[in-house]
């Protein structure tokens, strides 16, 4: 049986460690404005993989969680402080991950910016990805 890639990441200061084991499900640009504060950046990008494709190596005892809203919660290493994970009831099986944690590219491209209605003024991203929003963040906008 061949091996799989799999594909590694962290924290800035290293402590917390991670794996994903491919295939990784999506990944796209989030414009929301809870992002934007979580990360410190106009916009965030993600991809999502299924929970059992996520494994902790190292930083256990670093790795806290923030109620961002009563549904969701985000993991940052409480030593440096970058903020790493995102998980939802709205998606109960999947760890969504910030792209920019990795340590070299995964299996997918950005595909698309969702919560695009929410998005800053001060930095317009150049592609030609669709642009999505509406209540649910994800439905085809102007
Ligand atoms: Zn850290
Ligand atoms: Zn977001």
């Amino acid at each position: 049986m061949p091996d799989e890639p799999i594909f590694t990441g962290g924290c800035l200061c290293g402590a917390v460690r991670f794996e994903v084991t491919p295939p990784t499900k999506w990944c796209a640009h989030c414009h929301c404005s809870l992002c934007r504060r979580a990360h410190g950046a106009a916009f965030v990008t993600w991809f999502g993989v299924d929970r059992q494709q996520f494994e902790l190596v190292s930083g256990d005892d670093h790795l806290s969680w923030y109620r961002s809203t009563p549904e969701a919660r985000r993991g940052f290493c409480d030593r440096c402080g970058s903020t790493l994970f995102f998980e939802s009831e709205r998606w109960s099986d999947e760890t969504h991950i910030a792209l920019a944690h990795m340590d070299g590219p995964i299996d997918l491209a950005p595909k698309a910016h969702v919560f695009y209605d929410s998005h800053v003024d001060w930095a317009k991203p150049g592609d030609d990805l669709p642009r999505l929003g509406g209540a649910t963040g994800t439905n085809p906008i102007d």
